[in-house]
């Protein structure tokens, strides 16, 4: 068999698997070695990075390895999801459809048999919603009607058949809605409580970052500086000689690198193929070359995944130029930080100074404003703020002050929705 042809059963192995598959079964399967098996993955999962034609990419998880979508391509797949992720059904709602489902076709009689209580209604809106249908009536005196589940049911509870429903137990309600849950996480559609997300956006010099720190320190929440990703990558962009707007070898590069990201006692190291680049990420050099290499949508869709990954998994600080606007443009709390020209410059000279590096005060303002052009203006993710997001002129104001405000901010929201607190860290 050739590599090419090992390629296409491998991708035939992983598109009928679904779930992870395990480099042992991938080789058993190919008749290869495990190590060929993890050697044809990586071939792979890189043919599918580069090829921006395709939704896919591969997915390894602990020795095991699936096929998964795209990040960006989660707006349509949620458009296409929002159906199933909107069924929200009362406790006697998910006991009546049990008792239908397993017994079908099912009277309202045999109905309100098993569940001791009128379920006319009950069963009066779940045919409104598509879930149960008549199917037929029983030739008995006054002729009742036969329910059955529908194919939006099936479909909306992930079920090919009625015949997949668990083995009925006494306990049925019980056993649907775990069922459902499960079902409903394992296709990544629970609909559970997301963890807080704060947006913080806005021009360089703002202050996003001491901000985020201190606000950060206050929650007990982590904070992730986004920036720093963006210059990491225009760092490690520079030592190879890449120039960090040249698309075909940044996605070159972006293909061989993996970034991680430390948020260890709540101080962030940007780890780049293993290495801590945070000492080399804040000097001139570095900021232009995060601006210029931020610009591909292919660096974006790399760091703007890591982002989500991050963010789903706790309560978190985010700061950048389009956290509010594009990678959590559903983060309840949303500020754009902002401050005169001036100011910034100011506070970035400051920064550089205490770094040892000797710029002037007009070096730092032009190269500010060059940079929040280019920032501003590209076509993908630009700095914007975002509709709902709230306006902070840190101009003339502290930074105790700035956190203060969005101290108030948060409370006053998470009255509104506790669940948010969820995730803290220390
Ligand atoms: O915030 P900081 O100045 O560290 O960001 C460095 C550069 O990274 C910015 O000038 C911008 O081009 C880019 N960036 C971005 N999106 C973010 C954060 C930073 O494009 N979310």
């Amino acid at each position: 068999m050739s590599e090419v042809d090992k390629l296409a059963r491998l991708e035939a192995l992983l598109f009928v698997a679904g779930d992870p598959l395990s480099y042992e079964d991938m080789a058993r399967f190919l008749g290869v070695e495990v190590a060929e098996a993890e050697g044809l993955i990586e071939q792979l999962k890189r043919r599918y990075q580069r090829d921006p034609m395709s939704g896919l990419i591969v997915r390894q998880i602990d020795g095991a390895a699936s096929l998964a979508t795209k990040p960006s391509c989660a707006d349509t797949l949620e458009a296409f999801y929002g159906k199933v992720r909107d069924l929200k059904l009362t406790d006697a709602a998910y006991e009546t459809l049990a008792v239908i489902a397993y017994n079908a076709p099912a009277t309202r009689a045999e109905i309100e048999a098993v569940r001791g209580v009128n379920s006319d209604s009950v069963v009066s809106r779940l045919i409104e919603r598509g879930l149960v249908r008549e199917v037929g009536t029983l030739e008995t005196p006054g002729r009742p009607a036969l329910l059955d589940v529908t194919e939006q049911f099936l479909m909306d509870f992930g079920l090919s058949s009625t015949r997949e429903l668990p083995p009925v137990d006494l306990m049925m309600y019980d056993t649907i809605t775990e069922f459902t849950q499960e079902r409903q996480s394992a296709a990544h559609l629970a609909p559970a409580p997301r963890p807080l997300v704060v947006a913080i956006d806005g021009p360089s010099g703002s202050g996003k970052s001491t901000i985020a720190r201190l606000l950060s320190e206050h929650l007990g929440i982590l904070s992730l500086d986004t920036g720093a990703m963006y210059r990491a990558l225009g760092v490690k962009a520079m030592r190879l000689g890449i120039s960090p707007s040249d698309q075909e070898r940044v996605r070159a590069m972006l293909s061989e690198t993996s970034m991680d990201i430390d948020l260890t006692d709540r101080v962030q190291k940007t780890i780049v193929d293993g290495s801590d680049y945070t000492p080399y990420i804040r000097t001139p050099e570095a900021s232009r070359a995060a601006s210029d290499i931020s610009a591909l949508p292919i660096t974006r869709e790399y760091c703007v995944r890591i982002q989500r990954e991050i963010g789903k998994k706790q309560a978190l600080i985010l700061d950048g130029r389009d956290i509010g606007t594009y990678v959590f443009p559903d983060a309840p709390v949303k500020f754009f930080v902002t401050a005169s020209e001036e100011v910034r410059a100011k506070r970035r000279l400051a920064d550089l100074e205490r770094a040892g590096d000797s710029s002037t005060l007009e070096d730092v303002m032009r190269e500010m404003q060059i940079r929040d052009r280019q920032d501003s203006e590209r076509q993908l993710a630009p700095t914007k703020r975002a509709d709902d997001a709230i306006l902070i002129d840190t101009s003339d104001m502290s930074v105790r002050e700035v956190v203060d405000v969005m101290i108030d901010v948060i409370r006053q929201r998470e009255q509104i929705q506790p669940l948010w607190s969820q995730g803290r860290h220390g």
